[in-house]
C-alpha cells in the first residue's frame, strides 16, 4: 500500500487481519513486525492479473453482462479521513445505472465465504461510498482459481459493523494491549507466529 498510515488511521488489511486474529494485528501494528507476503499470495496476484484480462475478453464482467458495465476501475487506493480507514481495491466496477460494486478477488483451495472476506468487502463498499458519494449496496467475491463468483449484499447494518471494527482496532492499537490467543489451526498459517507466544 502507497503512503504511510496516519495516527489513528486503520487499513482494511488490519481488519481482515483482525478477523484472522485480533493479536495478530497488535504484532503488526504494534510491534511493528513486517507483513510478509506469502508466495500463495504472489501466485495468487499473478492469477488475478491473467484473469482481469481474460474477463475482459468475455461476454460477462465478474458475474455482470458486459452491455450493463460502464467502466471496469482498477487499482484504487482509497482513503477515507473521516473515518480513519483506507485500503487498495484492485477492482471496481461502475454500472451503466451508476451503481457502484466492489470486486474482491480470492486464491483459495475452496469456494468458502469466510468472515473476514465478508468484512473486507464491506469496508471497500465504505471507502468506494466515502469517495463516489454514493452508496454501495453489493460487491463481488471472485474465486480465481475455481473461475466462480459471488455477488453479496451490503447492508447499512455491515457498513456500520465496518465502523466499529475501526474502533475496536484503533483503540487496541492506543492502549497496546495484548489480545489474547486464537485457535492453534489459525496459528499454523500464520506469518508472525514465531513473534508470538500462543
Ligand atoms: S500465532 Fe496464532 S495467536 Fe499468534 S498472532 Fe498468529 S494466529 Fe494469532
Amino acid at each position: 500500500m502507497k503512503g504511510s498510515i496516519l495516527d489513528g488511521e486503520v487499513t482494511v488489511f488490519d481488519i481482515v487481519q483482525y478477523y484472522y486474529c485480533p493479536r495478530k494485528v497488535y504484532f503488526l501494528r504494534v510491534m511493528g513486525v513486517p507483513a510478509s507476503i506469502r508466495r500463495k499470495m504472489e501466485y495468487g496476484e499473478e492469477v488475478h492479473e491473467k484473469e482481469k484480462r481474460r474477463m475482459l475478453e468475455r461476454k460477462s464482467i465478474y458475474g455482470f453482462p458486459i452491455e450493463e458495465v460502464e467502466e471496469v476501475i482498477q487499482d484504487l487506493q482509497l482513503e477515507a479521513r473521516e473515518i480513519g480507514l483506507r485500503g487498495k481495491l484492485d477492482v471496481a466496477l461502475r454500472l451503466k445505472n451508476g451503481e457502484l460494486i466492489p470486486v474482491d478477488t480470492k486464491y483459495t483451495d475452496e469456494v468458502l465465504i469466510q468472515r473476514q472476506y465478508l468484512k473486507q468487502l464491506y469496508a471497500y463498499a465504505l471507502l468506494l461510498e466515502q469517495r463516489y458519494g454514493r452508496k454501495v449496496t453489493r460487491g463481488v467475491i471472485y474465486f480465481s482459481k475455481q473461475m466462480e463468483t459471488r455477488v453479496l449484499e451490503v447492508s447499512y447494518e455491515d457498513k456500520q459493523g465496518v465502523l466499529r471494527d475501526i474502533e475496536r482496532i484503533r483503540s487496541m492499537i492506543a492502549r497496546e494491549a495484548t489480545p489474547p490467543a486464537v485457535s492453534h489451526e489459525k496459528c499454523g498459517y500464520c506469518e508472525v507466529k514465531k513473534y508470538c507466544i500462543g
